[in-house]
């Protein structure tokens, strides 16, 4: 008889999303003529950019013409892709990653739980709370955790609270850990994390001979100038981290598929032999035996990012995104609502008025609005108390949603 992997039935069955969609759709069959607007989901809305829709439609005719035609590319990315994203994206901003270090792939999400295959499964795992949860449930699914607590929490894990007693910095932990998932911008609080911030992580990690797994899907969100937009920017995180990006939110990608996670030569982990072994050649091992590279006719829309054209585009698409994050965070604060994020990043961050559990204020805002936001606790027990609200949707619906705070949220 077949066995299975016991640990996938530690999860927490998707208690989240399912939970919000039950409850949402109970409240339109019993107000069938309630006009809900959902600002709960981290999905973009606008179209993707002209200069990415061009390469593509140009990349179809390659695949067209026996000359340009691809068959199979390299499984760590087209060279062209790596070197425009090292010039731009780290040499640009004075970090010294080289093209070969990049490793394309279809998405930060399936990056974040792969890269598990090249850590032992006797690290100490860090994880900030709250959290995007696919840190923690692939860290479940490759039995690195005990089972869950009432609040969520699994036995194993290292929670570094983010909340607003410490103005939503992850705190260095008195403890030592071999592996840290750090997000910023983060998600869900939007909270970002500053030079002196990173270069404390940073220390940790060379001190402690820990890794660093630095989650910057939203970096493109960055509109401080003081405020890093990559790991690299720290003197020393060669040697102790690895970055991933994504051109989901950067550029509309989610539907389109297509990311990078930066593995520097310069790093090491140590073998069961005690030697330190290069998680470079692990990881280019790795993505050459189980992953076969993105399509080429992504790669080339992702390539159009880099494009004068492209960079525009892709500009103006974060600033419409950011103008509907202040504007939340306008109407919000108008409505006596503590907020926070929102300014570097596509989320706004509530904290619940009145002392109301996250799930209170959800059904609260969603019969008296129709507004559907996501409750702060299902990213995390320290996450109960707040709210997020995404910044990631049409003008028209910001604009109405905020309007009925306004009008009918009374705190
Ligand atoms: N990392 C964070 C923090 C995210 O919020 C998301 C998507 O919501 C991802 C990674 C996933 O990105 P991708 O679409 O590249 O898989």
């Amino acid at each position: 008889m077949a066995t299975l992997n016991d640990n996938y039935l530690k999860l927490k069955a998707g208690y989240l999303f399912p939970e919000i969609a039950r409850r949402v759709n109970a409240f339109a069959e019993a107000n069938p003529d309630a006009k809900i607007i959902r600002l709960g989901i981290g999905d973009v809305t606008e179209p993707l950019p002209a200069a990415c829709r061009d390469a593509m439609v140009q990349a179809v005719e390659d695949m067209g013409n026996r000359d340009t035609f691809k068959g199979y590319g390299p499984e760590q990315g087209y060279a062209w892709l790596r070197e425009k994203i090292a010039a731009n994206d780290f040499q640009a901003r004075g970090c010294e990653i080289s093209a070969d270090e990049i490793f394309i792939s279809d998405g930060s999400k399936c990056d974040t739980g792969n890269i598990l295959d090249i850590f032992g499964d006797d690290n100490i795992i860090a994880v900030t709370d709250p959290v995007y949860p696919v840190y923690v449930d692939t860290n479940v699914m490759a039995g690195h955790t005990g089972d869950a607590n009432e609040k969520g929490e699994y036995g194993g894990l290292v929670y570094i609270p983010i909340t607003a007693e410490n103005n939503f910095t992850a705190a260095i932990p008195t403890q030592k850990v071999d592996l840290i998932y750090l997000c910023f911008p983060n998600n869900p609080t939007g909270a970002t994390a500053t030079q002196e911030h990173l270069t404390a992580w940073v220390e940790y990690a060379k001190a402690n001979g820990s890794i660093i797994l630095y989650d910057a899907a939203y970096e493109a969100f960055i509109s401080d100038p003081s405020l890093p937009h990559s790991i690299y920017e720290i003197p020393g995180a060669k040697d102790c981290a690895i970055e991933f990006r994504s051109f989901s939110k950067t550029a509309g990608f989610t539907g389109t598929r297509c990311a990078f996670t930066v593995v520097p030569k310069t790093l090491t982990a140590k073998a069961k032999d005690g030697s330190d072994v290069e998680l470079w050649k692990l990881w280019n091992r790795r993505q050459a035996t189980k992953f076969n590279g993105v399509s080429y006719i992504i790669q080339r829309a992702a390539e159009a990012v880099y494009s004068e054209a492209g960079k525009a585009q892709v500009k103006a698409l974060i600033q419409f995104y950011m103008e509907n994050a202040q504007i939340i965070r306008e109407q919000l604060t108008a409505a006596g609502l503590s907020v926070y994020g929102g300014e570097n990043a596509p989320y706004v961050w509530v904290k619940t008025p009145q002392g109301l559990s996250s799930w209170d204020f959800f059904d609260k805002l969603l019969q008296t609005c129709n507004v559907v936001g996501t409750p702060g606790s299902g990213f995390g027990a320290a996450g109960e108390g707040y709210f997020r609200i995404s910044a990631f949707n049409s003008r028209e619906n910001v604009e109405e949603a905020m309007q009925r705070i306004t009008a009918k949220f009374k705190v």
